[in-house]
């Protein structure tokens, strides 16, 4: 079956840039999401077959707007990637309900309110959603209760789509990044965090957004067709590695 739509929230910059550029070179036609107008119009205006679209994925009438403007621009839609997300580390102490409800609004709600709204498409050509989740939501750490929280939501909410939506060949698939130097990394990634990561991770080093974007667009390939419910982490082995304490290395 050929696949030559996708929409992908969050698209600006980041993963969801970089996502969008390996959609594009499969010759896809993208709908680049975001909230952010200016840089949307800056890099859309970059690169060809692509559909920009302002929306901000929490709100639900702006999300039911963008789907039927994707939707139409598109003709069919045949990837969905929920990709749009925030970060907010803190302790729990700390993480007042407005730091609370900012993060799920964006990490959970966005992803739910861009699903439901373009399941009928999908639906319609057994498409692929990717939600993009995080090693935090696969492993708890000190921080990062909202975030982690709504990353770990998401993780089920995947399995949802997929029990549910399996039945019209729709699937659902997660991935979990690593650490990946984006902006919204690097605002909550101090020195010391970063060199902790190196430390913990196998591979030692940080991700590109090219290598998560490979795994998120192959997940949508006819490649992975009896693949769903799943979540991959791309994390240089971060998330296997069950016992990392340094004194145990060589
Ligand atoms: P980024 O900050 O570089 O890009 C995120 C984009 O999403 C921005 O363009 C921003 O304007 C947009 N956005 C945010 N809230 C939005 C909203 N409500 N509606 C529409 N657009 C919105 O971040 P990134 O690192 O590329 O992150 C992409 C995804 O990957 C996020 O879900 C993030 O949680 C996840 N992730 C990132 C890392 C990492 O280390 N960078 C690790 C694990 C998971």
């Amino acid at each position: 079956m050929t696949r030559t739509t996708a929409i992908v929230t969050g698209a600006a910059r980041g993963i969801g840039l970089a996502t969008t550029d390996v959609f594009l070179e499969e010759g896809r036609k993208v709908a680049m999401i975001d909230r952010d107008a200016d840089e949307l119009a800056r890099v859309a205006a970059d690169r060809a077959n692509v559909v920009p679209i302002v929306c901000d994925v929490s709100d639900p009438d702006a999300v039911a707007q963008m789907a039927a403007k994707a939707t139409a621009e598109l003709g069919e839609v045949h990837a969905l990637i929920n990709n749009a997300g925030v970060a907010d580390f803190g302790p729990i102490d700390d993480c007042d309900f407005a730091t609370w409800r900012k993060v799920m609004a964006t990490n959970l709600d966005g992803v739910f309110l861009c699903s439901q709204a373009l399941a009928p498409a999908l639906k319609q050509t057994k498409g692929a959603i990717v939600n993009i989740a995080s090693i935090s939501g696969l492993r708890a750490s000190t921080l990062r209760v909202a975030y982690g929280t709504s990353k770990a939501g998401v993780i089920h909410l995947t399995e949802q789509q997929a029990a549910e939506w399996g039945e019209w060949g729709v699937r659902a698939n997660c991935v979990c990044p690593g650490p990946v130097r984006t902006k919204l990394a690097m605002a909550v990634h101090t020195q010391d965090i970063i060199d902790a990561y190196h430390d913990a991770i196998p591979l030692n080093r940080y991700g590109s957004e090219r290598e998560i974007a490979e795994v998120i667009c192959f997940l949508c390939s006819d490649r992975a067709s009896y693949v769903t419910g799943q979540q991959i982490a791309v994390d240089g082995g971060f998330q296997s590695t069950g016992v990392g304490l340094p004194a145990l290395r060589t």
